[in-house]
Order: structure tokens, then sequence, then C-alpha cells
């Protein structure tokens, strides 16, 4: 039931994590010397909206991948509305799982999913499957300040463990063998525009339609209290795009 309800707040939205075409294309602005036809992994897609958006602007192929079926096919659909189908290609398999040939892809993207994985173990598994010179940049939960208030370090300890500063990330970045070129912070409009405008909007609506199902409510709640925190500590956390390539050694 928690799974239905949980797919059924998210099913249909922009996109499924914090993030703005804007910021997708700032990112891609700092890649540079690309071959002309990319070849490029998107792990974790959902519905795609970065997915589409980098198909717009390059030749080659995109492929994207996620194990939740319905954001694939979701990815499908809009893919095929923007005449972007020969240029994505989407398969259902799982981050743990990917059995890529070594150094194939120009770029691995990846926009708020290398927490499942873990930003170290990604990045590590990851730099076997870019090509040399190739990048990789993904967007990831990172403390902006030192010193939060309790209230959100607790409640981010235990929701997105484990959430490091961004100096800490660009530390596991070289650690992990890639040059580090460049990192932003997701403006909050990028949180509230796509995701968590539409998300407010959907529990308003599930709350009616579920108003005496108290298991769905709590379900809700917890899913409000997300949006709550990040109205009250957005200074203190955020997305951060991290920039990195792989050297030619
Ligand atoms: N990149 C998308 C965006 O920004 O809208 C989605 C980000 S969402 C926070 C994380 C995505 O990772 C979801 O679409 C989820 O289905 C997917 N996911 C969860 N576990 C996964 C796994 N083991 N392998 C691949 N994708 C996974």
């Amino acid at each position: 039931m928690k799974m239905d309800i949980f797919f059924e707040i998210h099913k249909g939205l922009p996109r499924e994590g914090p993030g703005s075409n804007e910021a997708t294309r700032k990112a891609f602005s700092f890649l540079k010397n690309l071959p002309l036809n990319l070849h490029i992994l998107d792990v974790g897609c959902g519905p795609g909206m970065q997915t589409i958006e980098i198909a717009k602007m390059i030749k080659g192929k995109i492929i994207a991948l996620d194990t939740h079926k319905p954001f694939i096919d979701e990815l499908n659909r809009r893919a095929k509305m923007g005449g972007l189908q020969n240029k994505i290609e989407t398969i259902e398999i799982s981050m743990f799982s990917m059995d890529f040939e070594e150094e194939i892809f120009d770029i691995i993207w990846s926009e708020g999913a290398i927490y499942i994985i873990g930003f170290e173990r990604g990045l590590n598994e990851w730099l076997h499957l870019v090509k040399k010179d190739g990048y990789i940049v993904v967007s990831e939960l990172s403390w902006l300040k030192m010193n939060p208030p309790l209230e959100i370090k607790k409640y981010l300890e235990v929701e997105y463990p484990p959430i490091k500063s961004v100096e800490e990330n660009k530390q596991i970045i070289k650690k992990t063998g890639y040059r580090f070129l460049n990192s932003f912070i997701l403006p909050e409009s990028g949180w509230w525009d796509d995701y968590y405008i539409p998300l407010e909007n959907r529990i308003s609506l599930l709350r009616k339609k579920y108003h005496n199902n108290i298991e769905v409510n709590i379900t809700l709640d917890e899913t409000l209290e997300e949006i709550e925190m990040y109205r009250k500590y957005s200074k203190y956390y955020g997305y951060i795009f991290y920039i990195m390539q792989k050297p030619d050694i």
C-alpha cells in the first residue's frame, strides 16, 4: 500500500527530484571539446526531463536507465512527442547491475540519483565506463553551511545519509581519480517550479481522494514534511552539480 501511494504521489510529475532545464544546460556548458557524435549514459533518469533537454542539444545517443518502468514509459512517451526517439534509448535496469563495456561513454550524467549507490561508490564504478577525457556530471544533495540546526541535521541524517559538504565531495572526486572541473548550486527555483510545487498540488488532490485513509495520510504528511524542511532550511543544504573529467592517463 505504501508503495502504491508513493507511486500515485509521483506519477506524471514533470521530474522526480529537484532540477531544471536551465541547470542541465548550464552543467552541459562546462563540457569542452566534445566529439561530434556523443554517447551518453543517464543513470536514474526518472521521467527524463534532463534526458530530453540533453537530447535537444546534442548529436548522438543517450542511454537512459531506471528501475521504475512507469518512469521509463513516460520518458519514451516524451521522447516520441518531441521527435527525439532516435536519440534516446531507455533501459529498465538497476545502476547496481550495469554491465556496459569499459570506456564507452563520452559522458555519464545523473541528476539526483547517484546517492542511491552512494557518491563515492558511484564515481568509483562509473570511472571505468567513461572514456579517457570523458565527463561525469552528477547532482547531489550537499551541506551548504557548516553547523546546520539540529532539526535539519537529524532529519537529513535519517532521510538522506550520508550527506556531505561540497568540500568533502570535491575531495572524493579527486580521490576517486577525476579532475574536478566545476560545481554550482541549483537555485531554489529549481526545487520549486518543476518539483515541489507540482508535488504539493498532487498532495492536495490525494488528501481529498483519501481523506478517510489514515495510512495514506501518514505518507502524505511525510512528503509534506520534506517540503517544509526545505522551506525552512534551504540556506543550509541544496543540490550541487559536480562536473568532473576522467584524465587521459
Ligand atoms: N534524474 C531524475 C530527475 O532528476 O528527475 C530522477 C531522480 S529521482 C530522485 C531518482 C531516480 O532513481 C528515480 O527515477 C528512481 O526510480 C531511480 N532509481 C532508484 N533506484 C534505482 C536503481 N537501483 N537503479 C537505477 N535507478 C534507480
